[in-house]
């Protein structure tokens, strides 16, 4: 029997994402809250991080959706926001006016890389109190972009650094572990009590060249980055769900070479802690 209390970091769930069936692990893949919930029982996981996306046509229509995926699923999908500052200063302060109706809300996400800012943007920084004074993590993008169209030099780890030094009591997760920069990352997070880090989309497409190689070797750097750091209190298991499995994403960090408690925080621990779970 699966252990009890996995949680998954990192997902997605959105009728605007229309490149799905193309970028997901596989064509056939059921990308309902359905097909999700079965995956997630399949593998026992009780509750998934679901990040809206930068995509969807207006705040309001992705935090309708993400209060209808967690009505749904009984709570176990837990919704996080998407802000783009982009959109200008009143962007997010427009933002931040429906987001103080959220109270199912568990964190809030940015796109650096994806669009074009810093972590450290000034416009971010009313966002940075709302976190703040709400108690939620803010969840950033980091390393790699799916459309080949973002700018990596928004979403390096060292950039977050900074932001991370300047609001100490805001906790941040640099999410893909940073990847490729797992090393940086590894050492943000040794070098700031409030950075996590989660390890979501390390794995790509399973039909993929050298899938199982890059698997291994995903797995060795996860454990090089928890031991690097010595944190093993701050990182996440995670999927970026659906472009990886369930069943992928949970492996790799059950595999690896780490202290079983140590292990158990990853896979569920440290997320129940963060996103307030109990
Ligand atoms: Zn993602």
């Amino acid at each position: 029997m699966a252990p009890a209390g996995k949680i998954d970091a990192h997902v997605h769930l959105s009728a605007w994402w229309p490149e799905v069936r193309r970028t997901g692990y596989r064509p056939d893949l059921d990308y309902t809250v359905d097909g999700l919930l079965a995956e997630m029982d399949r593998h026992g996981i009780t509750h998934a991080v679901a990040i809206q996306i930068f995509q969807a046509p207006s705040l309001r229509e992705a935090l309708d959706e993400g209060r209808r995926w967690s009505e749904k699923s009984k709570g176990r999908l837990l919704p996080v926001a998407t802000v783009d500052p982009t959109q200008g200063e009143d962007g997010v302060s427009a933002a931040l006016e429906r987001l103080e109706k959220e109270p199912r809300l568990v964190g809030l996400k940015i796109f650096p890389g994806y669009r074009p800012f810093y972590p450290h943007d000034a416009r971010l920084g009313p966002l940075y109190e709302f976190a703040h004074r709400r108690g939620l993590p803010v969840l950033i993008h980091q390393g790699d972009t799916l459309d080949g169209l973002g700018l990596l030099k928004f979403a390096r780890p060292l950039e977050v650094d900074e932001v991370a030094g300047r609001y100490r009591d805001v906790r941040f997760v640099l999410c893909h572990l940073g990847n490729p920069w797992i090393d940086e990352a590894a050492e943000v997070v040794y070098k700031n009590p409030n950075v996590f880090a989660d390890t979501s989309g390390l794995l790509g497409s399973p039909r993929a060249p050298y899938f199982d190689r890059a698997f291994e070797q995903a797995r060795e750097r996860v454990e090089s980055a928890v031991v690097a750091s010595g944190r093993p209190d701050r990182f996440l298991c995670g999927s970026d769900w659906p472009l990886e499995s369930l069943e992928s994403a949970f492996t790799l960090v059950e595999g690896a070479d780490l202290e079983p408690e140590h292990r158990a925080l990853l896979l569920g621990g440290n997320a129940k802690t963060l996103f307030k779970l109990d």
